[in-house]
């Protein structure tokens, strides 16, 4: 098992390093026959290559049998022409990673809600508002006038309908909901046709319930009920939006893991983004991306037990009041590093 390993941007070289401790905690106590290559991409790789995804990054990618993804400071990139490349959108397209994957749940003493809330965010993410991906050539954003942007949304059948798919295969090995969020008051055509192909996915699988909410009535209705929730299905800008709602109401978004899973390869990538407001400073929260190490075990390599141990290793750090910055407000705190350290620690026994 070969991983190719990205730092990224911002946190990024911290948030990693912390999971590759742990993962070397797992890779020697489970025997695993694991290798890792780490590569720069981003801010680094624009430094030392001219460009923020170097050539045959994405032969690489698609070489390895699974990849940790740092986040990305697109809005500190050049313009694409100057080497600025969304390596995340490129990644998503080109190794078709449509489905992000977004668990949100509350833990003893954290949490910003009354209810235990557990729940799946499932969320397309080839498509949808983000115009960067939309366009076969050109720019899916546009100045028709000085004073006129205009940007492209696309939906198409495919997308919503493999989505979906993905969403019912979920729910059915859960508590069989499925919340599926749209607009479609607004946006009739593109969300009437999303909202379709989810209709007629969920005429396959009768054993699970489909209930269909208005995004910004979720948005509320997260706050106010969030145990009800089990999947929640939602194109691209909507799961963006609704998975840090609910990953920061489940303590933190530095809590929150994410995997990016196309059919053949998967990506670990935690839901936040590179927070340069506390970058180097051992501060950040690894647990999003040690959550997400985990998840890439268990969905690319069968490795159900090793995900548990990582899994069961973070619950007892927070229940024995490990804390990172993030998750009490001030100092004193765990560090970064020390928090990867301790969780590697109760893998290793
Ligand atoms: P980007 O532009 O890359 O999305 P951002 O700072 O706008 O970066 P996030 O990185 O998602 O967006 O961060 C939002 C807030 O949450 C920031 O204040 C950041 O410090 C905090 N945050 C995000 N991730 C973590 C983490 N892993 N640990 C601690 N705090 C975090």
């Amino acid at each position: 098992m070969k991983l190719l390993v990205l730092p990224g941007d911002g946190i990024g070289p911290e948030i990693t390093d912390a999971t590759l401790t742990v993962l070397k905690a797992a890779s020697e106590t489970f025997k695993l026959n694991l290798s890792f290559e780490q590569q720069q991409v981003g801010l680094a790789a624009l430094k030392t290559h001219g460009t923020t995804m170097p050539d045959g990054l994405l032969g690489h990618a698609s070489e390895a049998d699974g990849v940790i993804l740092g986040p990305l400071d697109q809005l500190s990139y050049p313009p694409r022409e100057k080497g600025g490349i969304n390596v995340s959108a490129v990644f998503r397209v080109k190794l078709d990673l449509y489905a992000n994957i977004r668990p949100a749940r509350t833990r003893p003493g954290l949490g910003k809600v009354k209810d235990a809330m557990d729940l799946v965010i499932v969320r397309e993410c080839t498509e949808g508002f983000y115009a960067d991906r939309n366009m076969h050539q050109g720019n899916g954003e546009f100045m028709p006038t000085p004073d006129v942007a205009l940007s492209i949304r696309k939906i198409t059948a495919q997308a919503c309908e493999r989505i979906a798919r993905r969403a019912f295969e979920l729910a059915s090995k859960r508590k069989k909901l499925v919340t599926a969020v749209h607009k479609a008051n607004v946006f009739r055509v593109s969300d009437g046709l999303y909202l379709d192909k989810v209709r007629e996915v969920a005429g396959e699988f009768r054993g699970v319930k489909l209930e269909e909410v208005i995004v910004d009535a979720m948005a509320a209705r997260l706050v106010r009920h969030p145990g009800h929730f089990d999947v929640i299905l939602a194109t691209n800008m909507y799961g963006d939006i609704l998975s840090d709602l609910a990953s920061e109401l489940s303590g933190s978004l530095g809590l929150a893991g994410s995997v990016l899973a196309g059919d053949a390869l998967c990506c670990a990538q935690a839901q936040h983004g590179s927070a340069p407001d506390i970058a180097g400073q051992d501060k950040a929260n690894p647990l999003g991306t040690i959550a997400s190490l985990s998840m890439l075990l268990r969905h690319s390599f069968a490795l159900d037990g090793e995900a548990d141990a990582i899994d069961a290793a973070i619950g007892d750090s927070l229940a024995a009041g490990d804390r990172t910055a993030d998750l009490i407000g001030t100092a004193p705190a765990v560090g970064c590093r020390e928090m990867g350290r301790r969780v590697a620690a109760r893998i290793a026994g």
